[in-house]
């Protein structure tokens, strides 16, 4: 089994759901004690989220791309960025390592490419929804079109991550309202609803809606899983 490099912290809750699952992961079908070899760096997400606001991408980029290096240099064969928004900057943390980062879009197209759909709405911070660099790709390399919710949806969505999801707080009506934009999303034409935040699976779950869900937590923590145990 190879050692899982991940850059977390961002925020801690969903960093802990992948800790959680790539431990279940390694422990599921054993009578042993397995869990899994990894090595985290977890940021301070306030000092993340103020870079973001200031759009200091490159700053971002640059403290990313050092605790990446850290990481392979602590030992980790591969690397996970834990997060969608933070993979705005994952071409520069790539060219700055040697170990292979498993891109959270490239495995959130498998699952979507094996379900045979090819619309997907999109919700996540309003930079991954927004901007080009994960739509472009989900078009570009897998011939995924992408459709997003309305401007103030986009601002709902956006300001309910920052100023819950990652504090932890799980509210009814912001899943309520996480409900009825999905169903606008599938109304429009989606076939299915990327959870384009690691927080989001925390707040919507499949049981609570009836189109196919992308939770890109538990997708990326299966590839990453799959990768490590080659
Ligand atoms: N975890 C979130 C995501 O998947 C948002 C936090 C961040 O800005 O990184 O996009």
């Amino acid at each position: 089994m190879k050692t899982i490099g991940m850059l977390g912290g961002m925020s801690w809750e969903s960093t802990l759901e992948y800790y959680r699952l790539l431990n279940q992961f390694s422990k599921a079908g054993t009578n042993e004690n397995r869990s899994c070899p990894c090595i985290i760096y977890s940021f301070d997400f306030q000092i993340i989220q103020e870079l973001q606001q200031k759009n200091d991408w490159n700053g971002l980029s640059d403290l990313l791309a050092d605790a990446a290096q850290k990481l392979e240099n602590a030992g980790a064969d591969l690397l996970i960025i834990c997060t969608n928004t933070m993979h705005k900057v994952a071409e520069n943390i790539q060219t700055n390592i040697k170990i292979p980062l498993i891109h959270i879009t490239d495995a959130v197209a498998g699952e979507i490419k094996s379900k045979k759909i090819s619309k997907a709405g999109l919700l996540g911070t309003k930079f991954t929804m927004e901007e080009d660099f994960y739509k472009k790709k989900l078009v570009d390399d897998h011939q995924i079109e992408c459709i997003i919710p309305s401007g103030d949806e986009r601002n709902f969505i956006h300001d309910v991550i920052y100023t819950e999801l990652v504090k932890g707080i799980f509210k009814k009506e912001s899943r309520q309202q996480f409900l009825n934009i999905i169903r606008g999303l599938k109304e429009r034409g989606a076939e299915g609803i990327i959870l384009g935040c690691t927080e989001i699976p925390l707040l919507v779950r499949q049981k609570d809606c009836n189109i196919p869900l992308f939770d890109t937590t538990s997708i990326h923590a299966t590839a990453a899983f799959k990768k490590a145990k080659i």
